[in-house]
């Protein structure tokens, strides 16, 4: 009884925030403004930040590798994107690099870029933190957050559109926060993640390519991450981005296409 109802309220919604998104050439489920999602974007960000230990690029060769590869990514996306200008509207790009020992890099919408020290190690080199950028900045581009915090809104029946997360509804920002937040693990869950992982591989491969970064490292890379997996308790990284032979099967197959991009920096 009280699903039939949740689904008479929910499906009109559904309907009318459907809209082809321009990234992926799929329809998708967008019942929040972008411009909210990035205004919401830069305050977390920021308090992030400032409770977290930023590393100083100006000191830090870590940190100065982040700065120039999200840089080089950020470059390859907008001139993939040219002619297509709404796609980044907003953007206002940031790299930067925190002391934690997580496995972990994200993108905020509108540009907000974090990489953890933890991943480091396992990047082992700059075309590997390339390809994470690639696919965590996809994710952003591609509106992954707003897809999977609006399928949580209409699960919750929350159907609200308008400035149903800047006005501060609890449970809008516990999505987001679920959904952007540092080591969130709720979008690994939804049917549609899968989907979206290979949309951010996609892509992402062809961003690092462009960016002068060999598309070839990122089927090491990605053994590296499922090694470091072990066998219990996988990364947070590893928790939202499942690490399989299909994933290895996949990129493979978008290799050929990505390296048609590549041109070496120097
Ligand atoms: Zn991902």
């Amino acid at each position: 009884m009280k699903k039939t109802f949740f689904w008479i309220l929910a499906l009109p919604i559904v309907f009318i925030a459907c809209t082809t998104n321009a990234v992926t050439g799929r329809k998708q489920l967008s019942l929040l403004p972008e411009s909210q999602l990035q205004e919401t974007a830069v305050t977390e960000y920021r308090t992030f930040l400032s409770q977290s230990k930023v590393v100083s690029s100006s000191t830090n060769k870590d940190a100065e590798m982040v700065q120039r590869v999200g840089s080089r990514i950020a470059n390859a996306i907008t001139k993939y994107y040219q002619g297509k200008a709404d796609v980044l509207n907003g953007y206002k790009w940031e790299f930067n690099l925190v002391d934690n020992k997580e496995v972990n890099a994200w993108c905020m919408p509108g540009g907000k870029v974090v990489v953890y020290t933890g991943l480091l190690p396992i990047a082992q080199n700059e075309a590997a933190l390339a390809i994470v950028l690639g696919h965590e900045i996809t994710h952003a581009v591609a509106n992954h957050g707003n897809e999977r915090m609006s399928q949580m809104m209409v699960t919750q029946g929350i159907g609200a559109v308008g400035d149903v997360l800047t006005s501060g509804n609890s449970k809008v920002n516990s999505i987001f926060n679920g959904v952007f937040g540092p080591g969130s693990q709720i979008g690994y869950t939804l049917p549609n993640s899968r989907k979206q992982e290979y949309e951010a591989d996609h892509l992402g491969l062809i961003f690092a390519a462009m960016a002068g970064y060999n598309p070839r490292e990122a089927i090491p890379f990605w053994q590296r991450m499922s090694a470091a997996g072990g066998a219990n308790k996988p990364p947070e990284f590893l928790a939202t981005h499942p690490s399989d032979e299909n994933r290895i099967a996949r990129l493979q197959g978008y290799m050929n296409e990505a390296l048609k991009y590549y041109k070496p920096v120097k």
